[in-house]
């Protein structure tokens, strides 16, 4: 396989799986965290790296390293692997994703920004996500008549806080997720509630027109509810960890256990809360947004360029909010092309930065 963002939360996730199967990595791909690299390059011998600068090649040790997005594009393009695992973070990931499709790859998807900026141009049937959301979907669909498919969320770093304390926290506050140790920006994507604004457009361009919804379930246990129209509902519990979901997307038939199962007895009890739009202003544009899906484009853009001035304490953090509902509302438009999403992440980016 060739996996991109071996680094991050997903790519250690990718890696400790791939090991547990003895499947070959050909190529690792990542950003900054060189050290890691040089560690994942002794354990599993891939043929080509590539970093994300080119000032660090010199400190990879393997012989053939390349940098930069262009090279991710060009390997992926050139290699005679049939999977790319996607585990960028961000839009960078679109281009890749692209590439693999266009190569006639299978793609491992944890990037969700891909769908979410672009999924009226994707064809997701060479694409097995790896979200423990669609994961949850995808395991509970039968053949019988579904009323709506419901994700859950665990409500992120804020869910308790005192909504008048929320303009005033800082990036370290954002990152105290109760239920999952993920990387900083969908960390904060969790606070916000953008995560799962994505994770139902992703699920829209995933199973296709239909009813979606979401609630916090505070344990994170239940990843996935189905509502069949006979008036019954099935749950997918399963322990917070990303590895189920990436076994399956390694591998398509699974006999192995991955998991221990959730005791429910231990568990003892349950609690579900409705999101509401004081705590997570962007709940307001939810429903709008998913009879438009191909304007996730923009909410992607607006998204990312707030968070950097999140990030940069240039703004707080219900400004993030704030930004999305603004571009939002300002650019009531949608792609006609892949080009028209590159162009449309552009001006998006430079508005929410200036404005
Ligand atoms: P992380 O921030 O932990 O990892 C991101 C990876 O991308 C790292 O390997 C990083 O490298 C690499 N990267 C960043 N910039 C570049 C660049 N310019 N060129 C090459 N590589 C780069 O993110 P996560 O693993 O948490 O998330 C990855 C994706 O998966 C996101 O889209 C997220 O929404 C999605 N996702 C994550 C889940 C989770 O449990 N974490 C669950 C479901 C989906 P380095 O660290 O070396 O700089």
């Amino acid at each position: 396989m060739i996996l991109l963002g071996s680094t991050g939360s997903i790519g250690v996730n990718t890696l400790a799986v791939a090991k547990k199967f003895g499947m070959n990595v050909e190529v690792l791909v990542c950003g900054k965290n060189i050290e890691l690299l040089n560690k994942q390059i002794e354990e599993h011998h891939p043929s080509i790296v590539i970093v994300s600068d080119e000032e660090d090649r010199a400190k990879v040790n393997h012989t053939r390293v390349y940098a930069g997005e262009d090279a991710i594009v060009a390997v992926i393009k050139d290699s005679s692997s049939e999977l790319v695992v996607n585990a960028l973070v961000g839009f960078l990931g679109l281009r890749p994703t692209l590439a693999a499709l266009e190569s006639g790859k299978r793609v491992a998807l944890a990037n969700k920004e891909s769908l979410v900026a672009c999924g009226a141009f994707i064809d997701t049937a060479k694409i097995q996500p790896i979200d423990s959301e669609h994961f949850g979907l995808w395991y509970l669909l039968q053949e019988r008549a579904v009323s709506k498919m419901i994700i859950t969320a665990s409500g992120g770093a804020f869910r308790d806080w005192d909504i008048k304390k929320l303009q005033n926290a800082s990036l370290a506050d954002t990152q105290k997720h109760p239920n999952w140790s993920m990387g900083q920006k969908i960390t904060i994507d969790s606070a916000t509630m953008v995560n799962k604004m994505f994770e139902l457009l992703e699920a829209r361009w995933l199973f296709g027109e239909g009813e979606y919804d979401a609630i916090i379930e505070t344990k994170s246990l239940i990843h996935a509810l189905i509502d069949f129209k006979d008036g019954s509902t099935t749950a997918h519990f399963a322990h917070a960890s990303m590895q189920l979901p990436i076994a399956y997307a390694l591998n398509k038939k699974m006999d192995a256990n991955i998991l221990a199962h959730v005791d429910l007895l231990k568990i003892g009890s349950l609690e579900f809360r409705e999101i509401t739009t004081d705590r997570y202003p962007v709940w307001q544009i939810k429903n709008e947004l998913l009879k438009n899906p191909a304007r996730g484009a923009v909410i992607n853009a607006a998204n990312e360029a707030a968070i950097e001035l999140f990030i940069e304490k240039k703004i707080g953090f219900m400004d993030i909010s704030k930004k999305i509902i603004t571009a939002y509302k300002k650019f009531q438009i949608s792609p006609n092309s892949v080009a028209d999403v590159f162009a449309i992440d552009k001006e998006v980016r430079r508005f929410v930065k200036n404005s």
